[in-house]
């Protein structure tokens, strides 16, 4: 049997990528992002070729709807083997000026987002005594720079709790746990920097040769595909430019 694998922000860039390599290897997949347009669009792309898919609309900030989606994956198809926690935001600014609002999106999406994830598909993976998570940190989860620190700070909590988990389920419970960290990847993460201050990032993206998402997809797909008892633990993967 297939292992059934939830993909959070499903919807855009490395989730969209990583759905779509997932099904391309066989793994049935529920897909979980708020924009259901492109939800539909990605599951009729999977169906073409031959996947199985489902969608859900799911806000990651809410533990009520990761639950539903938990339970929502396990009606459709039985069980969940891999949850990949990949929804993320990113308007990184300086400190001083005070984006209170999107200092509290970036904690509640990238490090609650992901909390709720584990919350709601451990049970199931418990129960079933397997079970793979895979949480999307950064190369920010490693180094830090001017206006990204709670950004950084988030991907720096993603790579603790993950390997807090990682300690916790070696007892038995048979679920692995995989940190992954991306360098500068084309996507839609960089559209909700407001400040312009930073504007500089983009323009440093554009004289490099910058990832694809397929690039992430093949490496949680490389975690994935290991034996049973081969526990990737982190696996960081830059453009061969990025400093
Ligand atoms: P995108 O902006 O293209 O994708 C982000 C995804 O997260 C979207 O599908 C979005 O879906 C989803 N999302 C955002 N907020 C929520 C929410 N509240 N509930 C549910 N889904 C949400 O960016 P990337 O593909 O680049 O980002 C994916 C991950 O990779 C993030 O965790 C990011 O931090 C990380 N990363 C990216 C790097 C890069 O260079 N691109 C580098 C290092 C790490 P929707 O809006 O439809 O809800």
């Amino acid at each position: 049997m297939s292992k059934v694998a939830i993909i959070t922000g499903a919807s855009s860039g490395i989730g969209h990528a990583t759905a779509l390599e997932l099904a391309q290897r066989g793994f049935p997949v529920m897909l979980a992002a708020r924009r259901e347009e492109r939800l539909k669009e990605l599951q009729q792309e999977i169906e073409a070729i031959g996947g199985k898919v489902s969608y859900r609309v799911v806000d990651v900030t809410s533990y009520a709807e990761m639950e539903a989606l938990a339970k929502a994956t396990v009606d459709e198809f039985g069980r969940v083997d891999i949850l990949v926690n990949n929804a993320g935001v990113m308007p990184i600014s300086f400190l001083n000026k005070r984006k209170i609002d999107e200092w509290d999106q970036m904690i509640d999406v990238n490090i609650k987002g992901v909390l709720y994830g584990i919350g709601a598909v451990l049970p199931y993976m418990e129960a079933q005594k397997s079970g793979h998570i895979i949480n999307i940190s950064s190369v920010a989860g490693h180094i830090v720079g001017p206006g990204s620190s709670v950004y950084s700070g988030t991907k720096y909590a993603v790579r603790a709790i993950t390997e807090g988990l990682r300690q916790e389920m070696k007892f038995g419970q048979n679920v692995r746990t995989t940190i992954i960290c991306p360098g500068a990847v084309e996507t839609e993460l960089t559209n909700t920097i407001t400040d312009k201050d930073l504007d500089r990032i983009r323009e440093q993206f554009k004289n490099m040769k910058v990832l694809e998402g397929k690039n992430i997809a093949d490496a949680i797909a490389y975690a994935i595909e290991q034996p049973e008892h081969v526990d990737v633990n982190e696996i960081i993967v830059r453009p061969t430019a990025q400093s």
